[in-house]
């Protein structure tokens, strides 16, 4: 140790692949129907590692990250991943950053703090620096596209693996959607929290409505997305007008700082989503963070429990992680190394260097695209 080594480790090579996994069911929510899942997986390596990123995108993200990123960021120092973000940002300027660019500049940012863990030896969590060693999670699914019975399944399921709270979609049948609440509820008992999730589907009038009943009815304690993300004022007026102990939160679909700065001015959230793997990855995340405690506001991570766990140590205005059925069954489909889910938290191997992950190579080669 001691002294600064007379080569640095450069990024010698990123490329990427997209894997198309069917579902376990066909899944639907307030406003969406699929029956596959398409993970994007970014690789980077230097000095002999090489490190691991993904996002849940489309597959052009892959293209993406070979036909621009990889030319951004070959030959930049693999010790500062905030130098490579800033300029992967830059390289994507005339073809629009949200979306698709920002989703594969995510993927290549967790590949590259993975890099630097595993090339200095320590685990993210680590690298990162921890304010906590375990990560709370809670339970994702109840699909609307599930009977009654799957429904209660997956929720009784989770709460007797020790999550004690579990989030169902809303919003394909609005008229219905109270009593597939109340059989959640009597799945799960009285002790567990039970979050809705309508994906924007309600309108304010239906929503303000639906909040009364799903608090009065079934003591649920969290609506997210009780109206679309992009009506902040809508989100807004529940967020006031919502019954005492119950949440509003939205921000899945935030790509950049200023998303996020605009839903906390507007006070249009009592807890703010974020998603590493479409937000500009861990570099951003954090400053997303850092934003939400100059506002007061927790932060949740959506999906992605795999790295969120990682990553979610670092985060102090972290409240829990979205333990997404599909992502939960993909990432244990396509990694060895993961995060121990125990007594509804994730608790990262903190002897791994990186989040510590590696891809099942034999068992995945047949999603790919
Ligand atoms: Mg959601």
């Amino acid at each position: 140790m001691g002294g600064a080594q007379a080569h640095e480790p450069r990024i010698e090579e990123l490329s990427a692949r997209a894997f198309v996994v069917p579902t376990d069911a066909p899944e639907a929510d307030g406003t969406l129907r699929w029956d596959s899942t398409t993970i994007v997986l970014a690789r980077a390596s230097a000095g002999g590692c090489t490190g691991l990123g993904y996002s849940y995108a489309a597959g052009a993200a892959a293209g993406l990250i070979e036909e621009l990123l990889a030319g951004a960021l070959v030959g930049c120092d693999a010790l500062s991943p905030p130098a490579a973000w800033q300029r992967m940002r830059a390289s994507v300027r005339n073809i629009g950053y949200p979306g698709v660019a920002a989703s594969a500049i995510s993927a290549v940012d967790v590949a590259l703090w993975d890099l630097k863990g595993r090339l200095l030896g320590v685990s993210l969590a680590d690298l990162l620096g921890r304010v906590r060693e375990l990560v709370p999670v809670y339970g994702s699914g109840g699909f609307t596209s599930y009977s009654d019975a799957r429904l209660e399944r997956q929720l009784a399921e989770w709460v007797e693996r020790g999550i004690g709270r579990v989030k169902m979609k809303v919003g394909s049948e609005p008229a219905r959607d109270p009593e597939r609440v109340r059989v959640a509820r009597a799945a799960i008992g009285a002790a567990a929290e039970l979050f809705v999730d309508a994906n924007g589907a309600y309108t304010r009038k239906q929503a303000l409505r639906l909040a009364e009943v799903f608090a009065g009815e079934s003591a649920v304690s969290w609506f997210e997305e009780p109206v679309s993300s992009d009506d902040l004022e809508g989100l807004r007026l529940l967020r006031d007008r919502a019954p005492a102990g119950m949440e509003i939160a939205a921000g899945e679909y935030g790509y950049d700082l200023f998303y996020f700065r605009r839903m906390l001015q507007a006070g249009a959230v009592d807890v703010v989503q974020a998603d590493v793997t479409r937000c500009g990855g861990i570099t951003q995340l954090v400053a997303v963070a850092a934003l939400c405690a100059s506002a007061g506001v927790p932060l949740s991570a959506h999906t992605s429990p795999a790295i969120h766990a990682h990553v979610g140590t670092a985060l102090g205005p972290l409240v829990h992680v979205e333990y997404f059925h599909d992502h939960a069954r993909i990432e244990a489909l396509f990694f060895d190394g993961l995060p121990e889910l125990q007594e509804g938290a994730l608790r990262p191997d903190a002897g791994r260097p990186g989040h510590g992950m590696e891809l099942r190579e034999s068992d995945v080669e047949r999603f790919q695209r």
